[in-house]
This record gives structure tokens, C-alpha cells and sequence, in this order.
């Protein structure tokens, strides 16, 4: 079976580092093992307008923001296709059928539609497109035949829908589609990195982000600013490393070569763990530390972003390069999705049946 990729991100933002320890990293490792036969990158622009309908404007802009931010991190075009959601109406075709498969009290135990709905505080009155998004992601999955998924934990629950609707539509009308694998990031901490302010998510809409384009100087400042263990007040205090941001973003980030090149009186994170949990540690001196790893593996994605600022036409042309290509697999898919469903009306076969 042809081992493929699929994932993507919402243009509702700039990307941030929890995109990147969450997926990102993980799909550009994918890539460069050479053991995938196609990878798809989609910017979801038709499911950042199920609750940005109003904002046309901001999911546009953020869809070369997006791209940059795949291209400075080393997504490569010549192995990997990048495409825009809407530039592929076959997505919205198959959405549309596989809705009969799924019941209104399924969606709304979905526990990750749930906590947004909470977030957006869309509780009185739900968009129906914004409701129906679970059965979207499954159409863009199954669309191009993806065997692995590589997201953030929070993606679990779209996976396990998804993965329902093809067992589904498989027993109803015959073996079509392809059941997807998730691939979450072996690190612990990376599965759902916290936000600056402590939130259980680093996320756009939160605003509690430090981008992977942010200039050094705001990183430094959004690092000096994050929470931290709250009884942690004076520096011969014990503190708490479990659930401490600025800890899990060292478990995320930092490499033992760290404390050679900017801390080089610990051996390693679990010895400044261990001097933190006794006391006698204070936050600024981790915080500094943590800035410098930021800075060390923020920078060289900074400087690739930059080079391709330089060269929008070619992003562009990238996108649409990569839109078309995709368009080809989702058109296919389709084609065999309507032959299962016996609504090929015109086609040679339906014609005989
Ligand atoms: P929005 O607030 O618009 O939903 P978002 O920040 O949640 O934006 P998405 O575009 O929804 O970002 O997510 C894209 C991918 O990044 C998904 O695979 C998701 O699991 C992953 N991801 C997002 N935020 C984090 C995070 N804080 N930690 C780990 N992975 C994350
Ligand atoms: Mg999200």
C-alpha cells in the first residue's frame, strides 16, 4: 500500500512554536525519511472561515503567512505538495456525503468541538459549518488515501471521527477508503505545549503564542514575562517543575549541547530540574537559559523565512502548483467514493448496471 501523508494547518495565524514541536518538526522528519510516497500540507482556509466567516480578510492574509512559516521549517516543495482547502471543491463534494454518516450526538460528544465551542463561546449559537468541521477534516484525510496523520494531541479526537466514517462508509458501500494512522510526537511535553500564560494550550486564538518569526527581542520578552510555578517567590524557595511552562518548554526544546554552549554549570536538564525543586534557583536565571535555546533554534527559521519574503511569486506559485497537483488525487478519490455509492450516473459502468 502506498504510504501517505496528510496534515495541515488553519490560516488563522502566524505559526507558532507549539505547531512546531506539535507537527511541523515531526512532517519535515517524515519527509526527509524518503519513505513516503506522497505528502500532502493543507492550509485549511474553508475551516478557518467556519468561525472566522466574518473575517475573510484575516484567513486570506494568513495563508502566505502560513506557507512561509511551512517553508522556513523546511517543508520542501520538491517532496512535499502544499495546497489550499478551497482550491479542491471535490473536499466540499465529499463532506456533503459523508454527513449521512454521522449523527448530530456524535459530533457533539466530540471532546476537542466541545472545548472550542467553550472557547469560542459559541454555545447559544453554533455554526452549523463550524458543527460539521470533524466530517470536513475527515473528507481532506480520506481525500488523498492518507495512511499517517502527524498532529498535536488535540487532533486525537478528529482522528478517531474520521477513522469511524471511513469503517462506516466502507461497510455500507463496500471497501473505498483508506483508514488513517495518527502520528503524535514521541516527546511528551511537544504533545500539547502550554501557552506563555501558563493555558493548557499555546494556541492563535488564545493569543498566549510566541511565533516562529517573532524577532529576537520579542521572544526575549514574551520568555521573561511566561508563568511559572506561582509559589515560587523567592529564590530559596523549592519550585515546582511538573506543569511549570517554562520547564516544558525545556523538555520540548533543549538539547544536552544547550547547557555546554550557555549553561555549562549544570550537566543537564535533570540537574537544573533537581537545584529548582530544592530551591535556591531562581526563575530569571531558567528563563535566560530557556531564551537562549529559543533563540538558537528560532533563528535559522527566521533567517530561511526571511530569504522567501524575498520571493513571494515563487510561494505563490508554489501553492498553486501544489493546489492543482492535489486537486488530481481528491477528483480520483471521488470518483470512486460516487462508483461506491452508485451516483456515477453517466459513467460507462452505471450506464450497463
Ligand atoms: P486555532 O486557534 O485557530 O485553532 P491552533 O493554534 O489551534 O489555531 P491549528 O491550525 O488548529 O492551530 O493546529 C494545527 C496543528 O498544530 C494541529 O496538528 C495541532 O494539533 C497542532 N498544534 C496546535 N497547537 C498546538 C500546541 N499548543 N501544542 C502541540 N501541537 C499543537
Ligand atoms: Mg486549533
Amino acid at each position: 500500500m502506498k504510504q501517505v501523508i496528510l496534515t495541515g494547518d488553519r490560516p488563522t495565524g502566524r505559526l507558532h512554536v507549539g505547531h512546531y514541536v506539535g507537527s511541523l518538526k515531526e512532517r519535515v522528519a517524515l519527509q526527509n525519511t524518503g519513505l513516503y510516497d506522497e505528502i500532502y500540507i493543507m492550509i485549511a482556509d474553508a475551516q478557518a472561515l467556519t468561525d472566522n466567516a466574518e473575517h475573510p480578510e484575516k484567513v486570506r492574509q494568513n495563508i502566505l503567512q502560513v506557507a512561509l512559516d511551512y517553508l522556513a521549517c523546511g517543508i520542501d516543495p520538491s517532496k512535499s505538495t502544499i495546497l489550499i482547502q478551497s482550491m479542491i471543491p471535490e473536499l466540499t463534494e465529499l463532506t456533503f456525503y459523508y454527513m449521512n454518516l454521522v449523527t448530530v450526538s456524535r459530533l457533539q460528544r466530540n471532546p476537542t468541538v466541545k472545548a472550542e465551542i467553550q472557547m469560542r463561546r459559541f454555545e447559544a449559537s453554533i455554526p452549523v459549518g463550524f458543527f460539521c468541521y470533524p466530517i470536513s477534516q475527515a473528507a481532506d484525510i480520506t481525500a488523498f488515501r492518507a495512511t499517517a496523520v502527524p498532529v498535536g494531541e488535540d487532533q486525537m479526537p478528529m482522528l478517531e471521527q474520521c477513522r469511524e466514517i471511513v469503517h462506516k462508509f466502507n461497510m455500507t458501500y463496500g471497501e473505498t477508503l483508506t483508514d488513517p494512522q495518527i502520528v503524535l510526537p514521541q516527546n511528551q511535553a511537544c504533545l500539547r505545549l502550554p501557552g506563555i500564560d501558563g493555558k493548557a494550550k499555546m494556541s492563535k486564538s488564545l493569543g498566549n503564542c510566541i511565533y516562529l518569526s517573532d524577532e529576537p527581542d520579542v521572544i526575549k520578552s514574551k520568555v521573561m514575562s511566561m508563568f511559572t510555578d506561582p509559589n515560587h517567590l523567592r529564590v530559596e524557595d523549592p519550585g515546582k517543575v511538573e506543569g511549570n511552562p517554562v520547564f516544558i518548554y525545556l523538555d520540548a526544546f533543549c538539547r544536552p549541547e544547550h547547557f555546554a554552549a550557555f549553561l555549562p554549570e549544570y550537566e543537564n536538564l535533570d540537574a537544573l530540574k533537581a537545584h529548582y525543586s530544592r530551591g535556591g534557583l531562581g526563575d530569571v536565571k531558567v528563563k535566560r537559559f530557556l531564551n537562549e535555546v529559543l533563540q538558537a533554534e528560532l533563528q535559522p527559521i527566521r533567517e530561511r523565512r526571511k530569504e522567501w519574503e524575498q520571493r513571494l511569486p515563487d510561494v505563490y506559485e508554489i501553492l498553486k502548483a501544489g493546489s492543482m497537483a492535489a486537486r488530481q488525487t481528491a477528483a480520483k478519490t471521488l470518483r470512486d467514493v460516487r462508483h461506491a455509492m452508485q451516483i456515477d450516473y453517466f459513467s460507462d459502468e452505471m450506464v450497463n448496471r
